[in-house]
C-alpha cells in the first residue's frame, strides 16, 4: 500500500523499525481526542473538571493510538522472525500499515504474520480489561474500560475475512495453499473485502436515517476498504503479468542520445514536434534522463542560457535496470522516479532503454488476452 505511506514524517525507531505519522493521523487524534473529552467521559462520568476530561481523552488518545503501533509491530516482528524485510510502520487516518514486502510470500507465513495483530490486540483488550476489573480508581477505569473495548473491536474487526484486512490475509494465505494460484486466491478473498465494504456502507446510510450518529463513519471506511480491496487485487495482477516478462527479451530498444552541452532552446527547437518526451542525455563523466513531463516550464530566455545536461535527472541518483530484471520492476521504478525511460545496463555500460510506454502495453495486453 505504498501510496498512503507518503506525506509521513518519522516519528522513532523501535526494533529497528521506524515508527512515522502520516499528516492525516493528527486530523484524527484531535477529533478522537475532542470527542472523548467532550461527550463520551462527561456521559460516564458526569460533573468532573473540564481540565480532567480534557486530560483523559488526550490519554486515552494516546494510548489506543500505542495500541495500534503495538498491533502492527506485532505483524513485523513476526515478519522479521520469518527473515521478511520490514520496512516501517505508519500510522494514518484509518489506523495504522506496516510496510512489509510482500515479494514471494508463503501461505504459512503469510498466515502467521496476518493472524498476528489481531491476536496481540485481542491479549491487549485483555490485560486492559483486567486492569479495569483490578483498579479502584473510577477514572482510571473508566479509561481502561474504553481501551479495553476498543482493542477487542480492533481484533474482531480486523478478523472478518475481507482482503486486505488481516482476517482477509489469513483468508487469502488458507485460499492460496489450497489452490496454489496467488491471483485467485487474492481474488476471492478480496470479494469477501469488497462484500465487507458494502455491508459498513449500508450500515452507514441506515444509521444516516435513523440518526444514529456514526453513519458517517461507516460510509467513510466502507469506501475506503472497497478502493483498497480492488486495488489490492489488481497489485497482484500487475505483478503477476509483469513479472513473467524479461527485460532482456522483451522491453529493451534503442534511444536517441542528446549531448549534455546542447542548449536547451536547441533541443525544444528540434524534438518539439516528435512524438518522445524522455530522452537519455550523455556528457563527459555524466549520463542523465531529460523527461519534458518532468521538466519545469522554462522562458525563452532561461532556454538560451540553460544546457539539457543541467535539466536532466543525473543517473547516479535513480536505480538503473539490469538485463535479468523484468517488466515488474521497471513498473516499479517507473512509479517511483515518474520518468518515461530507463536505461538497462549490463557490466557498467548502458545496453538500451525501457520506455515507460512499452511496460504500460506489455501490462494492457498481458492483462486483456495472457502473456504470450
Ligand atoms: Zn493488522
Amino acid at each position: 500500500m505504498k501510496p498512503i505511506v507518503k506525506s509521513s514524517a518519522t516519528l522513532f525507531r523501535l526494533f529497528g523499525i521506524d515508527i512515522k505519522l502520516h499528516f492525516s493521523w493528527w486530523f484524527i487524534f484531535v477529533l478522537l481526542a475532542w470527542s472523548l473529552s467532550g461527550s463520551y467521559f462527561p456521559q460516564i462520568l458526569p460533573n468532573l473538571n473540564p481540565y480532567l476530561y480534557w486530560g483523559m481523552g488526550i490519554a486515552a488518545a494516546l494510548l489506543l493510538f500505542l495500541s495500534v503501533i503495538l498491533h502492527e509491530l506485532s505483524h513485523s516482528l513476526v515478519a522479521r522472525a520469518k527473515k521478511i524485510k520490514v520496512e516501517s510502520i505508519t500510522l494514518f487516518f484509518f489506523g495504522g500499515v506496516a510496510g512489509i514486502s510482500d515479494e514471494d510470500l508463503k501461505p504459512g507465513e503469510e498466515l502467521q504474520m496476518a493472524l498476528a495483530g489481531p491476536l496481540f490486540s485481542l491479549l491487549l483488550g485483555g490485560v486492559f480489561y483486567a486492569l479495569t476489573v483490578l483498579n479502584g480508581n473510577l477514572i482510571l477505569t473508566t479509561i481502561t474500560r474504553y481501551l479495553s473495548q476498543l482493542n477487542f473491536t480492533l481484533a474482531i474487526f480486523n478478523l472478518i475475512p475481507g482482503f486486505p484486512l488481516d482476517g482477509g490475509r489469513a483468508f487469502r494465505a488458507i485460499l492460496f495453499w489450497h489452490y496454489k494460484d496467488l491471483r485467485k486466491a487474492t481474488y476471492i478473498a478480496s470479494l469477501g473485502g469488497k462484500f465487507l465494504a458494502g455491508m459498513l456502507f449500508f450500515l452507514g446510510i441506515l444509521g444516516m436515517f435513523s440518526g444514529l450518529g456514526n453513519g458517517l463513519w461507516f460510509i467513510l471506511l466502507g469506501g475506503f476498504l472497497y478502493f483498497l480491496a480492488g486495488m489490492s487485487y489488481e497489485q497482484v495482477v500487475v505483478k503477476q503479468v509483469l513479472s513473467a516478462i524479461p527485460v532482456s527479451a522483451r522491453v529493451v530498444s534503442k534511444s536517441l542520445v542528446l549531448p549534455a552541452e546542447m542548449r536547451f532552446s536547441d533541443f525544444v527547437k528540434k524534438h518539439s514536434s516528435s512524438e518522445q518526451d524522455a530522452f537519455l542525455v550523455k556528457g563527459k563523466n555524466f549520463w542523465g534522463i531529460l523527461d519534458s513531463n518532468n521538466t519545469e516550464p522554462l522562458s525563452a530566455s532561461q532556454q538560451e542560457k540553460i544546457s539539457v545536461g543541467q535539466v536532466a535527472i543525473p543517473l547516479s541518483t535513480i536505480k538503473t535496470l539490469m538485463l535479468d530484471d523484468t517488466a515488474y520492476t521497471a513498473f516499479k521504478y517507473f512509479q517511483e522516479y515518474n520518468v518515461g525511460l530507463l536505461p538497462v545496463m549490463e557490466k557498467g555500460k548502458i545496453k538500451g532503454i525501457v520506455k515507460r510506454t512499452a511496460v504500460m502495453h506489455h501490462l494492457r495486453w498481458g492483462m486483456k488476452f495472457g502473456i504470450r
